[in-house]
């Protein structure tokens, strides 16, 4: 079974803690988490999309590959506070009907 902890948030992307690469918590901030939430497509009905910022803090975590190499840190260990995931292939529901 997927565990929140282990497995990247995104949908399609089964990048796991084990596989080396590095892992982020959402930020608290509610007006970062928000902007997270849209990039990544976690609305309306996601299963994420009602999280608050405190659960998605504690249970999300993204993997790095979901952002681009000027939203880390000069050690490239850490994610600046302006960064937003953006590296997402966001679904589209017309198909879905
Ligand atoms: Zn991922």
């Amino acid at each position: 079974m997927r565990s929140h902890n282990s497995y990247c948030c995104v949908d399609n992307c089964y990048v796991n803690v084990k596989d080396g690469v590095p892992f982020f918590r959402f930020p608290k901030d509610p007006i970062r988490c928000q902007i997270w939430k849209d990039s990544l497509g976690f609305v309306e009905d996601h299963k994420y999309a009602n999280l608050t910022p405190e659960i998605s803090h504690q249970r999300v975590r993204i993997c790095a590959i979901h952002f681009n190499d000027d939203s880390f840190t000069v050690s490239g260990k850490r994610l600046l506070n302006t960064a937003i995931p953006s590296k997402v292939a966001i679904k589209v529901n017309s198909n879905n009907i």
